[in-house]
């Protein structure tokens, strides 16, 4: 067991039934199927109905009334249902109108509803808008350029001319909080962000490196700290496009100096328990929203819930790349 719990995208009941991804027979069935749940995935949003201001649920349409775009089997629940995704055009309202969905339907994001989604509804809507952000953007054979053709469980393609099979990415990122020999943890303020916005130190896993190695030299990179002690506390998938962050501790001995690069991190500090709650209580700095693992690495370190949270209406964390 990990430290962490409860992350709002690792979570996800539905089976993905893996070993029914090539058998067409019981793809064509499930399809067939009037039970068939489909999740319409239009560039990362999907369709909800909010119950109240804390409850959240997917809309499904039938595979007949699916959009046409790439398919792809999510899985199979408890009492045999199965469920697809699909990248393509969000259900419309009778008359057409593509910005006018069915009543009380609202296209929202994954980070917009991740935490207000049922452990079911949370797990699809992470698998799907994974699938279909890989679909949407690797259409042609990386080797000749020819435009693949997905598998009948669209969880690979095929390049019909030299038969090279190609999967989906995933792109692993490392996120750390790093305390020095005073319990205190590093936040900073990436140049990207606006206003108040402060977290723990990420970056991309490069090629040939271990997780752990990564952890070192991002923090290294951005701040000359130098780590040690790397220790895993937990994952969550972040499909926006495609990463998957893994959650670290580390620790910086005593007598270093921060020294931002103040091309990707404007600012860093170390904050005491109080500090914080201080700095967050006076709107000096805001933490960020629950839906992600950093959140819930500080949380950790601090011993509880924290108040405040990125709402300004500034938009999403532009991507790290
Ligand atoms: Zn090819």
């Amino acid at each position: 067991m990990t430290p962490l719990e409860s992350l709002a995208l690792s979570r996800g009941t539905v089976d993905r039934v893996t070993y029914r991804r090539n058998d067409k027979q019981w793809l064509d069935a499930a399809w067939a199927d009037p039970r068939t749940r489909v999740l319409v995935v239009s560039d990362g949003r999907a369709l909800v109905r909010f119950d109240d201001d804390e409850h959240v649920e997917l809309i499904f349409v039938s595979p007949a009334e699916a959009p046409a775009g790439v398919r792809f089997l999510l899985g199979q629940d408890a009492d045999g249902v199965v469920y697809f995704g699909v990248s393509g055009d969000l259900p419309a309202s009778p008359d057409g109108a593509r910005a006018a969905p069915p009543d009380g339907a609202r296209a929202v994001l994954l980070r917009e509803v991740g935490v207000l989604l049922g452990d079911r509804d949370a797990g699809l809507l992470t698998h799907a808008v994974a699938l279909a952000n890989w679909h949407d953007t690797h259409t042609h054979c990386p080797l000749d350029g020819t435009p693949t053709v997905p598998d009948p469980g669209g969880h690979s393609t095929r390049c019909p001319v030299d038969g090279t099979e190609h999967f989906p990415r995933t792109d692993p990122a490392v996120i750390m909080l790093v305390t020095d020999p005073d319990d205190r943890c590093l936040l900073a303020r990436n140049a990207a962000w606006p206003g108040r916005r402060v977290s723990i130190l990420a970056g991309f896993v490069e090629p040939g490196e271990s997780a752990e190695q990564a952890v070192i030299r991002e923090v290294a990179e951005e701040t000359q700290i130098k780590v040690t002690n790397v220790r895993y506390v937990g994952s969550q998938p972040w499909p926006m496009p495609r990463s998957l962050m893994l959650g670290f501790r580390a620790e910086a001995p005593a007598g270093q100096a921060i020294v931002v690069d103040r091309e990707e991190i404007a600012e860093a500090h170390w904050f005491s328990r109080d500090e914080l709650l201080s700095a967050i209580k006076a709107r000096e700095i805001a933490l960020p929203p629950p839906v992600s693992i950093a959140r819930h690495i500080i949380e950790l370190w601090f011993g509880g819930p924290l108040p405040s949270t990125w709402t300004e209406p500034q938009g999403p964390v532009p991507p790290r790349r």
